[in-house]
């Protein structure tokens, strides 16, 4: 097998059977369910791209591993120009689908455990790396996606995992047998969960000595026998179930709590089983990366709002507007700064002792508190320069009714020359990217909260030479 196409990926995913439930039903058919599969188109994009003459060459890479093409989201970087790939990659995808398209995760798992693998077998002496490298070889000649099982559900943040009331509320190896281990826990918004193939499960938090239960990182396919996928509510979900008055005709963002109910995990896919000082690791790497890609794939979603509001200028009359143009100006360059401080941060990048290329934190993070505050400032810009009824356009159903249709028609007109059918469209689809919950509010809390964003600001800052900088000039000598 070499690099699926989306509709060889589309296939793929249909042969698995996973086990999910969405508004109180067990759901079959995952694939052709309506609002799982416009979250499945979405991750389908990059497949897509990777197929088409014009971007193949970015998307597509070779692999040191097996010495054949890859796509980029299963190839831990090797350079600053992979590094550099990535948020290119993540910017023109998210400009193509407008929401998130879901398989940026695995890849960040693929890094953290690129990295972290290989620190641990120099310490202990383990078989996590070769582990791992076999695993990555699987998913590079599958041609596969993976989802990142990272976010417990925490129970009550004032108790470590182990003084909680029930443990289960941290993920946790049960047992240990000759062929592997059995977990029990939660992982919740697990964005695409079932666009993927595999999970890849990392440890939540840093932790302590006597917390080694929960030092646990693993993969296993999303239909493995335990693991039970519940489909969350997103602000317009059921316009996808039923069909109609989506502002986004193809593509959408779903994410599931995802639990794990006594899963059995054989040894070779097990990459750490108790070595707790590695989970803070696991997790700052994991995150930070992940923060790099926000940069991109958000960058790319405020280029399709801006296109959404000069479209909307031009729909009602208003391009001469010159508060309008200041506010698409104010757009632009929300955009253009969260895609540079990514851009820098993979500028910055270095080797690890693995091999693996790695961002600069302090940047990578910056882009994403930067991302928490502009998204919603953008969004806030958006819908100023479209006008009220981005909040209560009357259905395409009421638009198609014989008897009130023709008025609505009629009194919903814009300029002569649009047709009133775009000027909805437009409408639906600034709806669609203001207030999709599943996709905006990851720009607060994707990732980590603002405020792990700001601790790993702080922590990994050279803050004593900035000191030393103030002390220099102030003339003191200590
Ligand atoms: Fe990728 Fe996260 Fe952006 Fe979704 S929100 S496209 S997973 S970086």
């Amino acid at each position: 097998m070499g690099l699926m196409t989306k509709a060889e990926y589309i296939e793929s995913l249909r042969r698995m059977k996973p086990t999910v439930y969405m508004f109180g039903e067990k759901i079959e058919n995952v694939v052709d369910n309506p609002r799982l599969r416009a979250g499945i188109e979405a991750t389908g994009a990059t497949y897509e791209l990777a197929e088409s003459p014009e971007h193949r060459d970015l998307i597509v890479t070779h692999s040191t591993l097996t010495d054949k093409p890859v796509n980029r989201f299963n190839k831990p970087p090797e350079s600053v120009a992979d590094l550099v790939a990535r948020v290119k990659i993540n910017r023109l995808l998210g400009r193509r689908v407008g929401t998130c398209f879901q398989r940026c995760t695995g890849l960040d798992c693929l890094v953290a455990l690129s990295v972290t693998t290989y620190d641990i077998d120099r310490k202990y002496d383990t078989q996590y790396h070769r582990r791992f490298t076999d695993f990555l070889k699987h998913m590079q000649k599958n041609d596969f996606t993976a989802n990142a099982g990272v976010t417990d559900v925490k129970g009550d943040r004032n108790l470590s995992p182990k003084d909680q009331a029930d443990k289960d509320v941290y993920l946790h190896v049960v047992e240990k047998r000759d062929d592997g281990i059995v977990v029990r826990g939660a992982k919740c918004h697990q964005t695409g969960s079932l666009s993927a193939h595999e999970i890849i499960v990392l440890p939540t938090r840093a932790l302590r000595k006597g917390e080694e239960e929960f030092a646990v990182a693993f993969a296993v396919p999303s239909d493995t026998a335990g693991i039970i996928h519940v489909v969350g509510r997103s602000s317009l979900d059921t316009r996808e179930q039923d069909g109609c008055d989506c502002g986004n005709q193809r593509y959408s963002k779903y994410a599931p709590t995802v639990i794990l109910d006594n899963v059995f995990v054989p040894w070779e896919r097990v990459f750490l089983c108790g070595e707790w000082e590695f989970a803070a690791d696991l997790v700052a790497y994991f995150s930070a990366f992940h923060r790099q890609s926000h940069g991109g794939c958000k960058a790319g979603k405020i280029d399709c709002m801006v296109g959404a509001a000069l479209t909307m200028m031009e729909y009602n009359g208003t391009q001469k507007v010159s508060h309008h143009k200041e506010k698409v100006t104010d757009m632009i360059h929300r955009a253009e700064t969260l895609y540079g401080c990514s851009l820098a941060a993979s500028y910055e990048g270095r080797r690890m002792p693995s091999g693996t290329y790695f961002i600069d934190p302090v940047l990578a993070n910056a882009s994403k508190i930067h991302e928490g505050k502009e998204m919603a400032e953008a969004t806030r810009l958006m819908i100023d320069i479209a006008g009220g009824f981005v909040a209560d356009l009357p259905s395409d159903r009421d638009f198609d009714h014989p008897a009130v249709g023709p008025l609505l028609k009629k009194y919903l007109k814009g300029v002569e020359a649009t047709p009133v059918e775009n000027r909805v469209r437009m409408f639906r689809l600034i709806e669609k990217l203001a207030m999709e919950s599943a996709d905006t509010i990851s720009d607060i809390h994707g990732g980590g909260s603002p405020a792990a964003h700001r601790l790993t600001i702080f922590r990994e800052s050279n803050n004593e030479a900035k000191v030393t900088a103030a002390k220099r000039l102030a003339g003191i000598d200590e």
